[in-house]
Protein backbone atom coordinates (compact mmCIF):
# COMPACT_ATOMS: atom_id res chain seq x y z
CA UNK A 1 0.00 0.00 0.00
CA UNK A 2 1.45 3.85 -1.05
CA UNK A 3 0.21 6.39 1.43
CA UNK A 4 -0.50 9.55 -1.14
CA UNK A 5 -0.33 13.16 0.46
CA UNK A 6 -2.84 14.76 -0.95
CA UNK A 7 -2.27 18.39 -0.61
CA UNK A 8 -6.30 18.82 0.34
CA UNK A 9 -7.13 15.90 2.17
CA UNK A 10 -3.77 15.20 3.93
CA UNK A 11 -2.14 11.18 3.52
CA UNK A 12 -4.74 8.68 2.05
CA UNK A 13 -4.57 5.69 0.63
CA UNK A 14 -3.69 4.73 -2.56
CA UNK A 15 -7.13 3.45 -3.32
CA UNK A 16 -8.68 6.83 -2.74
CA UNK A 17 -6.85 8.14 -5.80
CA UNK A 18 -6.21 7.71 -9.47
CA UNK A 19 -2.46 7.76 -10.45
CA UNK A 20 -3.32 9.85 -13.74
CA UNK A 21 0.17 9.50 -14.78
CA UNK A 22 3.44 11.17 -15.40
CA UNK A 23 3.12 15.29 -15.99
CA UNK A 24 4.74 15.63 -19.79
CA UNK A 25 4.86 19.27 -20.74
CA UNK A 26 2.30 19.67 -24.48
CA UNK A 27 4.11 20.04 -27.64
CA UNK A 28 2.71 22.66 -29.89
CA UNK A 29 0.21 20.56 -32.01
CA UNK A 30 0.96 23.19 -35.55
CA UNK A 31 4.75 22.08 -35.24
CA UNK A 32 4.62 18.58 -34.12
CA UNK A 33 4.52 15.80 -36.68
CA UNK A 34 2.24 12.96 -36.45
CA UNK A 35 4.90 10.74 -35.12
CA UNK A 36 6.05 12.84 -32.39
CA UNK A 37 2.24 13.69 -31.34
CA UNK A 38 1.74 9.66 -31.28
CA UNK A 39 5.19 9.71 -28.88
CA UNK A 40 3.45 12.55 -26.52
CA UNK A 41 0.06 10.62 -25.83
CA UNK A 42 1.61 6.98 -25.81
CA UNK A 43 4.48 7.07 -25.06
CA UNK A 44 6.42 7.24 -21.16
CA UNK A 45 9.46 7.30 -19.92
CA UNK A 46 9.70 4.69 -16.54
CA UNK A 47 13.00 5.28 -14.93
CA UNK A 48 13.89 4.28 -11.49
CA UNK A 49 14.01 8.14 -10.64
CA UNK A 50 12.17 10.90 -9.26
CA UNK A 51 9.23 12.13 -12.05
CA UNK A 52 6.18 14.61 -11.54
CA UNK A 53 3.11 12.87 -11.88
CA UNK A 54 -0.96 14.06 -12.28
CA UNK A 55 -2.91 12.08 -9.18
CA UNK A 56 -7.10 11.88 -9.14
CA UNK A 57 -8.23 12.36 -5.27
CA UNK A 58 -11.27 10.58 -6.39
CA UNK A 59 -12.24 9.12 -2.76
CA UNK A 60 -11.33 12.83 -1.31
CA UNK A 61 -11.64 16.47 -2.43
CA UNK A 62 -12.01 15.42 -5.68
CA UNK A 63 -8.92 17.65 -7.15
CA UNK A 64 -6.26 16.78 -9.56
CA UNK A 65 -2.32 17.87 -7.79
CA UNK A 66 1.21 16.88 -8.71
CA UNK A 67 3.38 15.09 -6.86
CA UNK A 68 6.76 14.45 -7.46
CA UNK A 69 7.42 10.45 -6.77
CA UNK A 70 10.80 8.27 -6.56
CA UNK A 71 9.44 5.31 -9.07
CA UNK A 72 11.99 2.98 -7.26
CA UNK A 73 11.47 3.76 -3.69
CA UNK A 74 7.75 5.59 -4.22
CA UNK A 75 9.45 8.27 -1.93
CA UNK A 76 7.24 11.80 -2.34
CA UNK A 77 9.43 15.00 -2.71
CA UNK A 78 8.26 18.02 -0.55
CA UNK A 79 4.62 16.99 -0.79
CA UNK A 80 2.13 19.61 -0.08
CA UNK A 81 0.31 18.93 2.67
CA UNK A 82 -3.05 21.11 3.72
CA UNK A 83 -2.43 24.31 5.20
CA UNK A 84 0.89 24.29 3.58
CA UNK A 85 2.30 26.66 0.83
CA UNK A 86 5.15 24.67 0.25
CA UNK A 87 5.38 20.75 2.28
CA UNK A 88 8.83 19.68 3.88
CA UNK A 89 7.81 16.57 4.65
CA UNK A 90 8.90 12.79 2.76
CA UNK A 91 6.48 9.75 3.13
CA UNK A 92 7.76 6.50 2.59
CA UNK A 93 6.35 3.00 1.38
CA UNK A 94 4.56 0.71 4.32
CA UNK A 95 3.65 -2.71 4.37
CA UNK A 96 0.33 -3.80 5.60
CA UNK A 97 -0.89 -6.80 6.92
CA UNK A 98 1.90 -9.31 8.06
CA UNK A 99 2.24 -8.59 11.71
CA UNK A 100 -1.44 -7.77 12.70
CA UNK A 101 -0.96 -4.38 13.22
CA UNK A 102 -3.58 -1.81 12.15
CA UNK A 103 -3.12 -0.53 8.74
CA UNK A 104 -0.98 3.38 8.77
CA UNK A 105 0.09 2.31 12.34
CA UNK A 106 3.93 2.48 11.29
CA UNK A 107 3.30 5.93 9.04
CA UNK A 108 5.13 8.77 10.12
CA UNK A 109 6.27 11.72 8.53
CA UNK A 110 10.34 12.03 8.15
CA UNK A 111 10.54 15.90 8.15
CA UNK A 112 13.35 16.92 5.42
CA UNK A 113 14.53 20.06 6.45
CA UNK A 114 13.44 24.08 7.03
CA UNK A 115 12.30 26.11 10.05
CA UNK A 116 11.54 24.72 13.01
ZN1 LIG B 1 -7.97 14.99 -1.55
Amino acid sequence: MLLVPCPHCGPRNQSDLRLVGATVPRPDPNATTPEEWGDYLYLRDNPADWIEETWYCRAGCRRYFTLTRHQGTNEFRNPPMPGDKVGTATYTTISVGSSGSQPGANIEPHTTGGAS
